[in-house]
């Protein structure tokens, strides 16, 4: 069973979900994915209006819409899904926002988009699956830049020594950009056990990477990132 927000449950008029490892795109989105912009994501800060389905994105690491029948979805493993909705089910959007896509900016932008032609009050999101602060160890330069660039206690970027938080990070973000609320869905993707206890939840980039630095046969995570996604029907 894939993760669902509790927030976006409850709004009217659109399906979501976030994929793992044992469905990498929610079973009830499969039916949409032709609908999918085709894009590259780049860790970088654009956000692309989409209007029809399909559409060619480019480079883009944000999505939004008010048309029905497009299934806005992000690719990751390791990295954040954020996932937003008008709380009236009529407008959505989706961001892929890892580390760099954070201390960038990505979430800010998304707010400025929103804010052009509406309001953040008026919008809930829901931060997805990640590499969790018990697992997510990073260089020192890395917790510094955070520290210098963000605008949040250090003890929320970093709670364990060069250890990031990157949900906890993006919510923070989300509420002081004026989101009505934010939820935290899934776990981490590092560590996450599987339902049966004899494997793992999720794709993870960074476990994939010790297991090919140990064993470099070993298959890399190209085409199994899970996707996380929202639609209006
Ligand atoms: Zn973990």
């Amino acid at each position: 069973m894939s993760d669902h927000s509790a927030l976006l449950r409850q709004i009217p008029g659109i399906v979501h979900g976030f994929g793992d490892k044992q469905a990498l795109l929610p079973e009830h989105l499969r039916r949409y994915e032709a609908t999918r912009p085709e894009k590259k994501q780049v860790h970088g800060t654009r956000i692309v209006d989409v209007t029809v389905p399909g559409q060619q994105c480019g480079e883009a690491d944000g999505f939004i819409t008010a048309t029905p029948g497009i299934l806005l979805a992000v690719f990751t493993a390791d990295c954040l899904p954020v996932i937003f909705c008008r709380k009236d089910g009529k407008e959505i959007a989706a961001v892929h926002a890892g580390w760099r896509g954070l201390i960038d900016g990505i979430l800010e932008k998304m707010a400025q988009r929103i804010n052009q032609s509406g309001d953040t009050a008026q919008w809930v999101a829901s931060v997805g699956p990640a590499a969790g602060a018990c697992c997510y160890e990073v260089s020192q330069e890395l917790i510094d830049a955070f520290i210098q660039r963000v605008d949040l206690p250090s003890e929320l970027i970093t709670p364990y020594q060069r250890h990031l938080d990157l949900a906890a990070i993006a919510e923070a973000k989300l509420r002081a950009l004026g989101f009505a609320d934010v939820d935290h869905t899934g776990s981490c993707t590092i560590c996450s056990p599987d339902s049966a206890g004899t494997g793992f939840r999720y794709t993870s980039f960074r476990r994939n990477s010790h297991q090919r630095a140990q064993n470099p046969t070993h298959p890399g995570i190209s085409g199994r990132n899970q996707q996380s996604g929202i639609m209006i029907l």
